[in-house]
C-alpha cells in the first residue's frame, strides 16, 4: 500500500519576489533605486505608484537564510509526507537566480554558511530529517538536467557520453526520462559534490557559447524514496525540483540573430510556457481545462510536479536600478500572473 495522496484537491503556485541590493556596476554607473518596499507588507512598488502584492517579498535586506525559513524549509517538510516540490528562480541575467538557488558554491570559497542559497539549505535538511526517522529507510537520488534549445543535457554525465534524452510519460501520469543519469547519494557533501561537478559541466560549455547559463534551464532533481522499517509495503515517493531558469530578458534587447535568436526563442517559449501553466493552474478548478503542459520541455519535464499535489514556490528574482526598470516591470507582472 503506497501511500495515496488525496486526490483533486490542487496546492496553489505561492510566489515570492526577492531583490537583491544595487552592486558595485551600478553603484558605479550613478544607478538610482527605482523600487521601495512596504514594512511588514508583501509589497514592492516601483517608480511612485505601480504597486504589486506577492505571497512573499524579499528586500535587499533579507539574508539567504530569511529567504529560506519562511518560504522553502516547509516543502522539505511535506516531501517526507509524499509530496512533491518544486522551487523555480525567475528573472533576468544578473538578477540574483543562481546567487538565490545555489550561493554557496557561487562564492568563489563557499566557507561562509550564510552564503548559502536554497538548494545547500534544502539538502541539509533533506539529510537531517532522514537522521531523524530511524523508522525509515530512504534512498536519494539526483539528478542534474539543462534544458538548452529544447535539448535535454545530462549534467552528470562526461560531454562525450552524453546521448539525446527523451521525456517519457507513464500510464500514471509520472514523467521519466530514460538515459537520464540519477546518482545514488547518502550524505550532504557526497550531494553537494555532484551538484558541483554538473554545474562546472555547465560553465565549461558557457567558455564556448559565451556564457550559455543565463540562456539554458538547469533542474536538479532529487529522488526521495521512503520505506517503514518494520512494514516495507508502506512507502512513498517525493520528487524535489530546484530550478535555475534562463534569463528571461527579451532577445530584442540583446538584437539576437540567426543561432541567438533562435535560443532566444526557445527560452521564451519555455517561460512563455511555464507562465501559462502556472496561471491556469491558478483559475478556479472547472473540470476538464487545460494545462498546456505540451507547450515547451521545461514544462512537459516539470508536469508532475507543478500543481495537483505538489508545492510550487516561483522566486521572482529583481534588480532595484532604474536602469533595469523595464526588465523589472516585465518580472514584476509575470510574477503577478503567476498568483
Ligand atoms: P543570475 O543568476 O540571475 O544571472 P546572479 O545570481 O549571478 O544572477 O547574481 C548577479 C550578481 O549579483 C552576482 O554577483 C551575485 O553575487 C549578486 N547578488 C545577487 N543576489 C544577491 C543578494 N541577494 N545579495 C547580494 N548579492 C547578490
Ligand atoms: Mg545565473
Amino acid at each position: 500500500k503506497w501511500w495515496k495522496m488525496p486526490e483533486g484537491k490542487v496546492i496553489p503556485v505561492r510566489v515570492a519576489v526577492r531583490c537583491r541590493p544595487l552592486i558595485q556596476k551600478e553603484k558605479d554607473e550613478g544607478c538610482q533605486q527605482c523600487l521601495h518596499f512596504i514594512p511588514n507588507e508583501p509589497q514592492v512598488v516601483l517608480g511612485k505608484d505601480k504597486a504589486f502584492t506577492y505571497d512573499y517579498v524579499f528586500n535587499m535586506n533579507d539574508s539567504q537564510k530569511d529567504v529560506y525559513s519562511s518560504c522553502c524549509k516547509s516543502l522539505v517538510d511535506n516531501i517526507f509526507k509524499g509530496y512533491n516540490a518544486t522551487i523555480l528562480a525567475y528573472g533576468q541575467t544578473g538578477s540574483g537566480k543562481t546567487h538565490s538557488m545555489s550561493g554557496y558554491y557561487e562564492a568563489a570559497i563557499g566557507e561562509e554558511i550564510e552564503d548559502m542559497g536554497v538548494i545547500p539549505r534544502v539538502l541539509r535538511d533533506l539529510f537531517f530529517g532522514i537522521d531523524d526517522r530511524g523508522d525509515c529507510d530512504f534512498t536519494v537520488k539526483v539528478s542534474y538536467l539543462e534544458i538548452y534549445n529544447e535539448d535535454l543535457v545530462d549534467l552528470l554525465c562526461p560531454p562525450s557520453r552524453r546521448e539525446t534524452l527523451n521525456i517519457r510519460e507513464n500510464i500514471e501520469g509520472g514523467i521519466k526520462i530514460p538515459g537520464l543519469r540519477e546518482v545514488q547519494v547518502s550524505s550532504y557533501s557526497e550531494t553537494m559534490r555532484c551538484l558541483e561537478l554538473g554545474s562546472q559541466g555547465r560553465t565549461t560549455g558557457a567558455t564556448a557559447m559565451n556564457n550559455t547559463s543565463s540562456r539554458s534551464h538547469a533542474i536538479f532533481t532529487i529522488h526521495i524514496e521512503q520505506k517503514k522499517k518494520e512494514d516495507m509495503d508502506d512507502a512513498c515517493e517525493a520528487k524535489f525540483h530546484l530550478v535555475d531558469l534562463a534569463g528571461s530578458e527579451r532577445a530584442k534587447r540583446t538584437r539576437a540573430e540567426g543561432e541567438r535568436f533562435k535560443e532566444g526563442v526557445n527560452i521564451n517559449m519555455g517561460l512563455l510556457a511555464l507562465g501559462n501553466v502556472i496561471s491556469a493552474l491558478g483559475e478556479d478548478s472547472q473540470r476538464g481545462r487545460h494545462i498546456p503542459y505540451r507547450d515547451a520541455k521545461l514544462t512537459r519535464l516539470l508536469q508532475d510536479s507543478l500543481g495537483g499535489n505538489s508545492h510550487t514556490l516561483m522566486i521572482a528574482c529583481i534588480s532595484p536600478a532604474d536602469s533595469n526598470m523595464e526588465e523589472t516591470l516585465n518580472t514584476l507582472r509575470y510574477a503577478d500572473r503567476a498568483r
